[in-house]
Protein backbone atom coordinates (compact mmCIF):
# COMPACT_ATOMS: atom_id res chain seq x y z
CA UNK A 1 0.00 0.00 0.00
CA UNK A 2 1.39 3.12 -1.12
CA UNK A 3 1.03 6.58 0.79
CA UNK A 4 -0.26 7.98 -2.44
CA UNK A 5 -3.43 5.26 -1.64
CA UNK A 6 -6.43 7.16 -1.60
CA UNK A 7 -9.93 5.39 -0.92
CA UNK A 8 -11.36 6.82 -3.86
CA UNK A 9 -8.55 4.50 -6.30
CA UNK A 10 -10.68 1.37 -7.28
CA UNK A 11 -10.65 -1.55 -7.56
CA UNK A 12 -8.40 -2.01 -4.11
CA UNK A 13 -6.68 -5.54 -3.30
CA UNK A 14 -6.68 -4.71 0.08
CA UNK A 15 -5.62 -7.98 1.38
CA UNK A 16 -2.30 -7.75 -1.25
CA UNK A 17 -2.21 -4.47 -0.22
CA UNK A 18 -1.67 -5.21 3.74
CA UNK A 19 0.60 -8.40 2.55
CA UNK A 20 2.94 -6.27 0.86
CA UNK A 21 3.24 -3.35 3.45
CA UNK A 22 6.39 -3.20 5.42
CA UNK A 23 4.42 -3.33 8.84
CA UNK A 24 3.34 -6.70 8.00
CA UNK A 25 5.62 -9.32 9.36
CA UNK A 26 3.21 -12.25 8.72
CA UNK A 27 3.82 -12.82 5.39
CA UNK A 28 0.41 -14.36 3.46
CA UNK A 29 -0.95 -15.01 7.50
CA UNK A 30 -4.15 -12.39 6.09
CA UNK A 31 -4.94 -14.53 3.70
CA UNK A 32 -4.76 -17.58 5.42
CA UNK A 33 -7.58 -16.57 8.10
CA UNK A 34 -10.11 -19.22 9.15
CA UNK A 35 -12.49 -16.88 11.31
CA UNK A 36 -11.74 -19.13 14.35
CA UNK A 37 -12.09 -16.02 15.99
CA UNK A 38 -9.40 -16.67 19.01
CA UNK A 39 -7.83 -13.47 17.99
CA UNK A 40 -11.46 -11.75 19.32
CA UNK A 41 -11.70 -14.12 22.30
CA UNK A 42 -8.21 -12.93 23.65
CA UNK A 43 -8.24 -9.09 22.70
CA UNK A 44 -8.56 -7.08 25.84
CA UNK A 45 -10.10 -4.24 23.45
CA UNK A 46 -12.77 -6.60 22.32
CA UNK A 47 -13.27 -7.26 26.02
CA UNK A 48 -14.04 -3.83 26.36
CA UNK A 49 -15.62 -2.45 23.66
CA UNK A 50 -17.11 -3.27 20.23
CA UNK A 51 -14.05 -3.88 18.36
CA UNK A 52 -13.75 -7.42 16.85
CA UNK A 53 -10.02 -8.42 15.47
CA UNK A 54 -11.94 -11.04 13.63
CA UNK A 55 -13.75 -9.02 11.92
CA UNK A 56 -11.36 -6.47 10.77
CA UNK A 57 -9.73 -9.71 8.76
CA UNK A 58 -13.15 -10.27 7.02
CA UNK A 59 -13.65 -7.01 6.29
CA UNK A 60 -10.27 -6.45 4.81
CA UNK A 61 -11.01 -10.24 2.93
CA UNK A 62 -14.00 -8.87 1.41
CA UNK A 63 -12.12 -5.34 0.33
CA UNK A 64 -14.30 -3.55 2.57
CA UNK A 65 -12.43 -0.11 2.37
CA UNK A 66 -14.47 1.57 4.57
CA UNK A 67 -13.16 0.23 7.78
CA UNK A 68 -10.58 2.31 7.57
CA UNK A 69 -12.97 5.20 8.63
CA UNK A 70 -14.47 3.30 11.61
CA UNK A 71 -13.48 4.51 15.09
CA UNK A 72 -13.44 0.99 16.30
CA UNK A 73 -10.34 0.37 14.40
CA UNK A 74 -8.43 2.96 16.98
CA UNK A 75 -9.52 0.95 20.06
CA UNK A 76 -6.14 -1.27 18.90
CA UNK A 77 -3.51 -0.82 21.40
CA UNK A 78 -0.99 -3.14 19.88
CA UNK A 79 -0.88 -5.52 23.02
CA UNK A 80 0.08 -8.50 20.12
CA UNK A 81 -2.25 -10.67 21.89
CA UNK A 82 -3.77 -11.60 18.78
CA UNK A 83 -0.61 -12.12 17.09
CA UNK A 84 0.79 -14.48 19.81
CA UNK A 85 -2.22 -16.49 18.91
CA UNK A 86 -3.40 -17.17 16.12
CA UNK A 87 -3.34 -20.62 14.90
CA UNK A 88 -2.30 -20.07 11.24
CA UNK A 89 0.49 -17.26 11.50
CA UNK A 90 -1.67 -14.00 10.55
CA UNK A 91 -1.00 -10.69 12.81
CA UNK A 92 -4.60 -8.08 13.50
CA UNK A 93 -1.94 -6.13 15.11
CA UNK A 94 0.08 -5.24 12.40
CA UNK A 95 -2.83 -5.39 9.94
CA UNK A 96 -4.64 -2.69 12.34
CA UNK A 97 -1.21 -0.51 12.08
CA UNK A 98 -1.65 -0.60 7.78
CA UNK A 99 -5.31 0.05 8.40
CA UNK A 100 -4.69 3.09 10.92
CA UNK A 101 -1.75 4.60 8.59
CA UNK A 102 -3.96 4.54 5.26
CA UNK A 103 -6.70 6.18 7.28
CA UNK A 104 -4.21 8.70 8.30
CA UNK A 105 -2.86 9.53 4.62
CA UNK A 106 -6.60 9.63 3.32
CA UNK A 107 -7.15 12.35 6.42
CA UNK A 108 -9.54 10.68 8.20
CA UNK A 109 -9.17 10.43 12.26
CA UNK A 110 -6.26 13.17 12.71
CA UNK A 111 -8.10 14.30 15.94
CA UNK A 112 -7.27 10.40 17.09
CA UNK A 113 -3.61 11.09 16.78
CA UNK A 114 -3.33 14.83 17.53
CA UNK A 115 -2.85 14.30 21.65
CA UNK A 116 0.27 11.99 20.75
CA UNK A 117 2.01 14.33 18.54
CA UNK A 118 4.47 14.73 21.33
CA UNK A 119 5.90 11.71 20.93
CA UNK A 120 6.51 12.43 17.18
CA UNK A 121 8.36 15.84 18.74
CA UNK A 122 10.31 14.09 20.97
CA UNK A 123 12.16 12.56 18.11
CA UNK A 124 13.09 16.20 16.97
CA UNK A 125 14.34 17.09 20.14
CA UNK A 126 15.94 14.10 21.41
CA UNK A 127 15.94 11.35 18.67
CA UNK A 128 14.03 8.95 20.68
CA UNK A 129 10.61 8.64 22.10
CA UNK A 130 9.40 9.78 24.88
CA UNK A 131 5.85 9.74 26.59
CA UNK A 132 4.40 13.55 26.22
CA UNK A 133 3.89 16.07 28.84
CA UNK A 134 0.02 15.57 28.76
CA UNK A 135 -0.22 12.23 30.00
CA UNK A 136 1.81 12.34 32.81
CA UNK A 137 -0.81 13.40 35.37
CA UNK A 138 -2.96 10.46 33.98
CA UNK A 139 -0.15 7.84 34.02
CA UNK A 140 0.31 8.88 37.51
CA UNK A 141 -3.36 8.43 38.25
CA UNK A 142 -3.14 4.95 36.66
CA UNK A 143 -0.03 4.15 38.34
CA UNK A 144 0.16 5.90 42.21
CA UNK A 145 3.78 6.39 42.75
CA UNK A 146 4.94 6.56 38.28
CA UNK A 147 5.31 10.31 38.78
CA UNK A 148 7.83 10.79 42.00
CA UNK A 149 9.20 7.27 40.86
CA UNK A 150 10.18 9.31 37.62
CA UNK A 151 11.16 12.42 39.57
CA UNK A 152 14.38 10.19 41.43
CA UNK A 153 14.70 8.08 38.95
CA UNK A 154 18.71 9.59 38.47
CA UNK A 155 19.28 8.45 42.33
CA UNK A 156 17.34 5.15 42.09
CA UNK A 157 19.71 4.09 39.24
CA UNK A 158 22.42 5.27 41.54
CA UNK A 159 21.32 3.45 44.40
CA UNK A 160 21.16 0.13 42.09
CA UNK A 161 25.31 1.33 40.84
CA UNK A 162 23.42 1.60 37.39
CA UNK A 163 24.92 4.36 34.90
CA UNK A 164 23.13 6.94 33.44
CA UNK A 165 20.72 6.00 30.34
CA UNK A 166 22.22 6.87 27.30
CA UNK A 167 21.18 9.63 25.34
CA UNK A 168 21.95 10.24 21.89
CA UNK A 169 24.24 13.28 21.63
CA UNK A 170 22.87 16.21 19.69
CA UNK A 171 24.74 15.01 16.06
CA UNK A 172 22.51 12.26 16.87
CA UNK A 173 19.66 14.60 17.08
CA UNK A 174 20.41 16.65 14.42
CA UNK A 175 21.00 13.86 12.09
CA UNK A 176 17.71 12.42 12.97
CA UNK A 177 16.10 15.62 12.85
CA UNK A 178 17.52 15.89 9.37
CA UNK A 179 16.12 12.77 8.11
CA UNK A 180 12.46 13.09 9.72
CA UNK A 181 12.49 16.71 7.86
CA UNK A 182 13.68 15.28 4.45
CA UNK A 183 11.55 12.28 4.48
CA UNK A 184 8.83 14.40 4.81
CA UNK A 185 7.83 13.22 8.34
CA UNK A 186 7.88 16.62 9.60
CA UNK A 187 5.66 18.46 7.57
CA UNK A 188 3.07 15.70 7.67
CA UNK A 189 3.22 16.30 11.66
CA UNK A 190 2.80 20.26 11.21
CA UNK A 191 0.29 19.50 8.62
CA UNK A 192 -1.98 17.33 11.23
CA UNK A 193 -1.19 19.68 13.71
CA UNK A 194 -2.26 22.75 12.08
CA UNK A 195 -5.41 21.27 10.93
CA UNK A 196 -6.59 20.33 14.82
CA UNK A 197 -5.41 23.67 16.15
CA UNK A 198 -8.12 25.27 13.42
CA UNK A 199 -10.55 23.12 14.71
CA UNK A 200 -10.16 24.16 18.57
S1 LIG B 1 -7.15 -15.82 15.22
FE1 LIG B 1 -6.23 -15.67 13.18
S2 LIG B 1 -7.38 -17.17 11.95
FE2 LIG B 1 -8.57 -16.80 13.79
S3 LIG B 1 -10.00 -15.13 13.20
FE3 LIG B 1 -8.23 -14.16 14.14
S4 LIG B 1 -6.87 -13.66 12.43
FE4 LIG B 1 -8.36 -15.17 11.69
S1 LIG C 1 -3.05 -6.02 19.27
FE1 LIG C 1 -5.02 -4.98 19.08
S2 LIG C 1 -6.35 -6.47 18.05
FE2 LIG C 1 -4.60 -7.58 18.84
S3 LIG C 1 -5.21 -8.35 20.83
FE3 LIG C 1 -4.15 -6.40 21.19
S4 LIG C 1 -5.75 -4.82 21.20
FE4 LIG C 1 -6.64 -6.69 20.27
Amino acid sequence: MTTQQKITDSPIDFAEDIIHDVKNSREEGVLKCVQCGMCTSTCPAARHSDYNPREIIERVLDGDLTIIEEDNIWNCFYCYTCHSVCPVGNSVCEVNQILKQLAINNEIAWDKIYEYLGFADSYFNAAIGAIPEIFFTQIDEDVPGWWEFRQNLADIRDELNLDPPLLPDDDVIDEVSLILTITGFKEKIEKIRDSQEDIK
